[in-house]
């Protein structure tokens, strides 16, 4: 019997070592290290030296992938390993699985085969309990809100303009509204955790300071004539930061191979800005020559963000970026439906490229020669990987077929010879729009230069939130989509490189404490729902403890 180990036996089978001796590895001092149990570790980034010049970051990010996942988290890991293998000093910097997605369609997100961050059954689960405590900082201040209006509401809240809801981290359709039996008795909902204000927060802050401040700046919805309201209004900020206390610091775990990794914050690529925390990239700039770290979904969504977002907040633009694809993926963009991928089929591969080929210029846009790394399934023949070799070769762009998943760092040494030679260069960062373009003017740029479509339709609440977000002085507060992943359009069915479509932007809304507004596009839920069969049919927890069905 041939059939390869899954996900959870391959990491149950490695040695791992003692966190304490991966952070002496990693130049992390004993007293800012703080385990948890035998594989985790907190890390008090006060305590740690002022360290030598910033490493580089290595972004990852994607084609618009299959709902399986294109192995983007998977080649992070392994691209780390390779680059550590071949001499770097080398850190990953990831983000924290959500238990939404692990029980729903994808079943886990600490990576695949021979490349995974361990220990993965915790790290998939409950982990340091950042999660939970992201999801007690939301729930506080929502808690305080309707309590301020049921005793007198003196700050004058209009209830219709509460726009702070409710999070949990699940997926749960049932939630999506529900109506309050205290306080103003008004409709509400709830996200998941992933798409919470207070993630982002806890995701862009660069320090204890910063998050204090930004939670202070949450607007949780407007007074009777118009003015926001705000966490730091209602005396909420303190008592929060005081909750994140902890999960603010980063989490060192390790790969397989025994590479630190830092997992930490969790936002959702389609409807937050889809990274690791900004302190833990920082942090691992502070420890290693380089960072690999992911940007979720299709570069439309992640890596956008990751660029114009968080490369400006937190001052971490990438020096090199790597584009995941899968001839998988390349087949659906090529008009193959989800359940004929695994036949050979080298024309329709050929036919998905110009989904790809619209990834690269917009990176090539920002400023970057992109890596493509083909990630290799067991079922892709020769003649298939050949045609994106062949698509590479004659648009001049570095590819490497990677095998990290079934081969570990070996699998990906190609890979990271590519990376460490444009780590010798010097990009120039180009973010596609000025810090100071209104609100509209990004939205306007992100559709037709990134997206490619005619460019943004407002439905009437939107507008309205516009002209609101005009009159507070928010409309230079970059811009967050919340997008579907599966097209470059707002519909999802729309595959390849599709022109000739404008984007609807239902909803704007403004996350001062995050510092961005949120622009809801298609019908994308803040509060996703569980498939038909969810991933959790098939866990299970044997009596040794040993988990099973976390992929
Ligand atoms: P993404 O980060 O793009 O969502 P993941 O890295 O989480 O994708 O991978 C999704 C799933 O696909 C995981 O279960 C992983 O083990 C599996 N996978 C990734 N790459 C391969 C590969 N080359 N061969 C087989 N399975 C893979």
């Amino acid at each position: 019997n041939t059939e390869a180990p899954d996900d959870a036996s391959i990491a149950a089978a490695a040695r791992l070592k003692p966190i304490a001796e991966i952070a002496a590895e990693a130049g992390v001092p004993d007293d800012a290290l703080e385990p948890h149990g035998r594989h985790q570790a907190k890390i008090d980034v006060n305590r740690l030296g002022a360290g030598g010049p910033a490493g580089a970051v290595v972004l990852v990010s994607g084609m618009s992938p299959t709902p399986a996942g294109e192995g983007k988290s998977t080649v992070t890991v392994g691209l780390g390993d390779a680059l550590a293998a071949a001499g770097h000093r080398t850190m990953i910097a990831l983000r924290e699985p959500s238990l939404g997605p692990v029980f729903g369609m994808k079943g886990g997100a600490t990576g695949g085969g021979f490349a995974q961050v361990v220990p993965m059954g915790s790290i998939n689960l409950h982990f340091t309990a950042d999660f939970h405590a992201i999801t007690s900082a939301n729930n506080l201040l929502a808690a305080m809100v309707d309590n301020h209006i049921h005793h007198g509401n003196g700050l004058g809240i209009d209830p219709a303009s509460i726009t702070f809801k409710r999070v949990l981290d699940v997926n749960d359709r049932a939630l999506r509204r529900i109506r309050l039996d205290s306080g103003a008795r008004r409709e509400t909902g709830f996200d998941i955790t992933a798409a919470s204000e207070v993630m982002a927060v806890l995701c862009l802050a660069r320090d204890m300071p910063d998050l204090k401040a930004r939670l202070g700046r949450i607007t949780v919805g407007f007074t009777r004539t118009g003015l926001p309201v705000t966490a730091g209004d209602l005396e909420a900020g303190g008592a929060m930061a005081m909750l994140l206390r902890d999960a603010f610091k980063p989490n060192l775990v390790q790969t397989i191979a025994g590479t630190p990794a830092l997992v930490h914050g969790g936002p959702f690529a389609n409807i937050a800005h889809g990274c690791n925390s900004a302190i833990a990239t920082n942090t691992a700039r502070r420890l290693a020559d380089v960072v690999v770290t992911e940007a979720g979904f299709g570069a439309d969504l992640g890596a956008e963000k990751y660029l114009d977002i968080k490369a400006r907040a937190a001052d971490c633009p990438p020096t090199a970026v790597v584009l995941v694809a899968t001839v998988r993926a390349l087949k659906m963009h090529g008009g193959r439906a989800k359940d004929e991928l695994a036949a050979e089929d080298p024309a329709a591969v050929a036919a998905g490229l110009p989904n790809l080929a619209r990834h690269v210029d917009n990176v090539r846009r920002y400023g970057y020669q992109p890596v493509v790394a083909v990630n290799r399934f067991g079922a892709d023949t020769r003649e298939e990987l050949a045609v994106v070799e062949r698509f590479c070769a004659e648009n001049g762009v570095r590819c490497a077929v990677t095998e990290v998943h079934e081969r570990g760092a070996d699998g990906g040494a190609e890979l990271a010879r590519h990376v460490a030679a444009l780590l010798e260069e010097t990009p120039s960062f180009r973010p596609l729009y000025p810090r100071d373009a209104d609100v509209e003017e990004q939205l306007g740029a992100i559709v037709r230069t990134v997206y490619g479509g005619d460019g943004v339709e407002f439905a009437p609440e939107a507008r309205e939130q516009l002209d609101r977000i005009r009159a507070h002085g928010w409309e230079r507060l970059p811009v967050c989509i919340a997008k579907t992943q599966y097209s470059f359009s707002d519909d999802p069915a729309r595959l390849g490189a599709p022109t000739g479509f404008t984007v609807r932007v239902r909803e704007l809304v403004p996350k001062t404490g995050a510092g961005f507004i949120v622009a809801l596009t298609g019908t994308v839920m803040t509060m996703p729902g569980l498939p038909a069969v969810p991933a959790a049919e098939r866990m299970d927890v044997h009596d040794d403890g040993t988990v099973t069905g976390l992929f």
